[in-house]
């Protein structure tokens, strides 16, 4: 597998642990958007694109995000424990698509980390322009940061 481009956007707030949104294509083929370039406790590393896990309302069946207090279609009021546990935390996100072995998640981690290194020293140069990607958007962040935090704890 070659990873023939790799686009990064840096995010603006100087403190944001979520350093980058990034896309990745694969052999001139094939895109992977929202992966993530993170400053985690232990270093910076590459989070796949990932959604965030929902369970349905006990009452009307609607679909609702692990920490809604409340459904979404109905207000019922929503077991808040319901999130399964896993080593003793909540779960609430899960990849959308990631590498099956070592060799190739240390391929994208380094052509992303490359990439997202060379865009940092460019944007301390005098009257950098942040490229402008339409295909990669800012995404609500603060508990998949954790997640992932708590994620590779456990490794
Ligand atoms: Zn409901």
């Amino acid at each position: 597998m070659n990873i023939t481009e790799v686009r990064v956007k840096l995010t603006e707030g100087k403190k944001n642990r979520l350093q980058a949104f990034c896309s990745i294509t694969i052999d001139d083929d094939f895109v992977v958007r929202d992966l993530k370039v993170i400053e985690g406790h232990k270093g910076t590393f590459v989070a796949m694109p990932s959604r965030k896990l929902t369970d349905r309302c006990p009452n009307c069946g609607g679909k609702n995000h692990l920490m809604a207090q409340y459904c979404n279609d109905c207000g019922t009021k929503l077991n808040e424990k319901r999130a399964s546990r896993g080593a003793g935390r909540l779960k609430l996100h899960a990849d959308t698509a990631h590498p099956i072995n070592s060799n190739c998640r240390e391929l994208i981690q380094e052509k992303v980390l490359t990439a997202f290194r060379e865009e940092v020293d460019k944007s301390k140069q005098p009257g950098y322009k942040p490229p402008k990607y339409e295909d990669i958007e800012d995404v609500d962040y603060d508990d998949l940061i954790d997640d992932l935090e708590s994620e590779k704890n456990d490794t």
